[in-house]
């Protein structure tokens, strides 16, 4: 790095909520600032007043805010190069359109929809584009002379201004992650960069905005990388510097197969999303990772990961290990593929790692959420007892019957584990266990151990019946832990209640 402090931007158009892909953009950009003591900006760009969806731009600040990716310079944050939202800097951008008009880098053009829709149609492979070798044929200043041009703007006929794409050249620039980049010039298309509304397109405002906002290097989707040429040729017209450019990789789809898009989320049944989003004009609820349970550390733990490594393997990173990790030479060129069993497997070695205060604070909203009432000290005893069984917050709350005593019991251990003299020894046992005075996991255990011994039995023969009693279920944490959980009392009535249904659901086997 120059001594020139990195100043980076994340610039989402607020057509719609930010799917993960953005959100690791987001991320990387973030990272690469805090790495070098550089400056992480938001600028949104609603230019694109057909696609603006109100709701997105505060869904983008809520997410980031979540995934505690903090902008220093942005809208409501403020900043010397402000604002920071393109339709308020709405008027700067004319004058850029029309210096590119008096260097001879950009033109008129008045064609109509209906028009270039004709012209689409009436090319072959549909490849028709407006540029080099078809501009001449069009409705534009280049083939007009002065008194025409004027003609045409008395009529007030709408009108664009199109980029002048120059011809037969290579057009070279240096990716951080892809190296070397080349495209032919004649292959694009001279794109719109001033619309008939007033307002610039993405090209022309995203360019002259990271030049007026001093931004040095611009981290973003593969899915620029086809308008990079044409934002090289927009900066050398202007007589600006360039930044550098990054290029991420695609996510792809958990099949590998093609990049990763928001219907997939319910196909393969995981989020797309930070956030949950309600899409107004499909009626639908997109899931979110944050109201799926996931953490916001391993959320953004797992981004980091997607298409990034540290050559090393270490694959949990706290934020500010993060930080010091991240390099752009590290970030992979191929497409990442996402994996939703390893998003899990995040969330879980982020659980497991958090102390049980933080697990408990986290957990008491869950927890009030619900019909019964649950003391601190239950659920202190609940993290204590699923803290390596859970991979998500509100799985602590699923375990019911450490709230209530089971009205089912898993057939298939009935079927295999109830035995005819299991009801005999169950009562027996629950004697012993009233005898004891100072009730907790180790000296049920010890009861437990004693009485196997004396009846000359084994676990498999009373450990699943005891447990089918307590739970109902045929596995879960330690049986002892569950017992000092419950407490006596609660143990003794279980284990006498229960064992009627179970006898009557065995006869049914
Ligand atoms: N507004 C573009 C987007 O929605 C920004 C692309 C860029 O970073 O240049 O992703």
């Amino acid at each position: 790095m120059s001594d020139l402090k990195p100043r980076v931007r994340f610039a989402p158009s607020p057509t719609g909520p930010l799917h993960m892909g953005g959100v690791r953009t987001a991320l990387y950009n973030y990272l690469f600032a805090k790495k070098h003591g550089g400056t992480f900006i938001l600028r949104i760009e609603d230019t694109d007043q057909a696609r603006y969806v109100e709701e997105a731009e505060e869904y983008i600040v809520s997410a980031l805010k979540w995934c505690g990716i903090m902008p220093s310079e942005g809208p409501g944050i403020g900043g010397k190069h402000g604002p920071y939202r393109q339709s308020e800097r709405k008027e700067m951008y004319a004058k850029y359109a029309d210096q590119l008009i008096d260097s001879g880098n950009a033109y008129y053009a008045w064609d109509t929809s209906e028009e270039l829709t004709t012209k689409r149609k009436s090319s072959e492979k549909g490849d028709w584009r407006y540029g080099i070798g078809t501009r001449e044929e069009m409705n534009n200043s280049l083939n007009m002379t002065e008194e025409e041009m004027n003609a045409k703007f008395a009529t007030d006929a709408p009108y664009v201004i199109r980029f002048k794409t120059p011809e037969n050249e290579t057009i070279t620039f240096t990716d951080e992650i892809r190296d070397e980049v080349s495209f032919q010039s004649n292959l694009l298309d001279d794109k719109v960069i001033f619309k008939s509304d007033g307002m610039p397109t993405y090209h022309l405002a995203n360019i002259v905005d990271d030049h007026l906002m001093e931004i040095t290097h611009v981290i973003r989707g593969e899915e620029w990388l086809p308008s990079a040429p044409l934002h090289v040729l927009l900066y050398r017209a202007f007589g600006w510097d360039a930044p550098k450019f990054a290029h991420l990789p695609l996510i792809l789809k958990p099949t590998g197969n093609g990049k990763l898009s928001k219907r997939d989320g319910a196909k393969f049944g995981f989020p797309v999303f930070p956030l949950e989003w309600y899409d107004k004009t499909e009626s639908e609820t997109y899931a979110g990772y944050k109201e799926d349970g996931y953490l916001p550390e391993a959320f953004i733990n797992m981004l980091l990961m997607l298409g990034w490594n540290p050559g090393t393997e270490q694959e949990i990173f706290p934020h500010e290990e993060m930080i010091h990790a991240f390099s752009l030479d590290r970030v992979v060129k191929s497409g990442a593929r996402f994996d939703p069993e390893k998003a899990k497997w995040f969330n879980e070695n982020w659980l497991r790692a958090m102390d049980n205060e933080t697990l408990c604070s986290l957990l008491k909203p869950l927890a009030e959420d619900l019909p019964q009432d649950i003391s601190d000290d239950q659920l202190a005893g609940i993290v204590h007892l699923l803290k390596e069984r859970v991979s998500f917050i509100h799985e602590f709350l699923d375990a019911e019957y450490l709230f209530n005593s089971p009205v089912s019991f898993d057939e298939k251990t009935v079927k295999k584990k109830w035995k005819e003299q299991s009801a005999d020894l169950m009562t027996q046992l629950a004697a012993d266990f009233g005898e004891i005075t100072d009730f907790n996991a180790v000296t049920a255990k010890e009861t437990f151990s004693a009485f196997m011994e004396a009846k000359e039995v084994g676990f498999g023969q009373i450990g699943p019946a005891l447990r089918l009693l307590l739970s109902g279920l045929g596995g879960g944490p330690d049986l002892f832990e569950i017992m000092a959980f419950l407490g006596k009392e609660e143990c003794l009535q279980r284990m006498k209640n229960n064992l009627e249904s179970i006898a009557t659901l065995k006869a049914t086997l």
